[in-house]
C-alpha cells in the first residue's frame, strides 16, 4: 500500500503547520504588547480604582488606549500599557480644562 499524498494535500499540510506554528507566536505578541511598569505603581501607590472621584481618565499624565474603557498609558509610567482609566495615583493631577 503505497503513502500516497497529493500536492493538494501536501499544500494543506504546509499551510495548516504554518498557521498553527504562528497562534502561539501571535498570542505571545499580544502578551509582549502589554506591559506594567511595577516599580512606578508601587512608587507612586497606583491603585485600579479611583479615589474620591479622581480617576486617571480625568489627569492630564493619562495617556488614552484604544478605547475610552480600555487601558491606557501613563507619562510618568515608561512602558505601562496597562493604565486603567479608573485607576489613580497619588500624582494625580486635574487635566487643564
Ligand atoms: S499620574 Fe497617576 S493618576 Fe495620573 S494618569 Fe498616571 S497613574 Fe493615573
Amino acid at each position: 500500500m503505497a503513502n500516497k499524498i497529493t500536492p493538494s494535500r501536501r499544500q494543506f499540510i504546509k499551510i495548516g503547520g504554518a498557521t498553527m506554528a504562528a497562534i502561539p507566536l501571535m498570542i505571545l505578541a499580544d502578551k509582549a504588547a502589554a506591559a506594567t511598569n511595577a516599580g512606578m505603581r508601587t512608587a507612586m501607590k497606583y491603585q485600579d480604582t479611583p479615589n474620591a472621584g479622581k480617576a486617571c481618565a480625568d489627569c492630564m499624565q493619562f495617556i488614552p488606549g484604544k478605547t475610552a474603557a480600555g487601558p491606557g498609558g501613563c507619562k510618568l509610567f515608561p512602558g505601562d500599557t496597562e493604565i486603567s482609566p479608573k485607576g489613580y495615583c497619588v500624582a494625580w493631577t486635574a487635566k487643564p480644562k
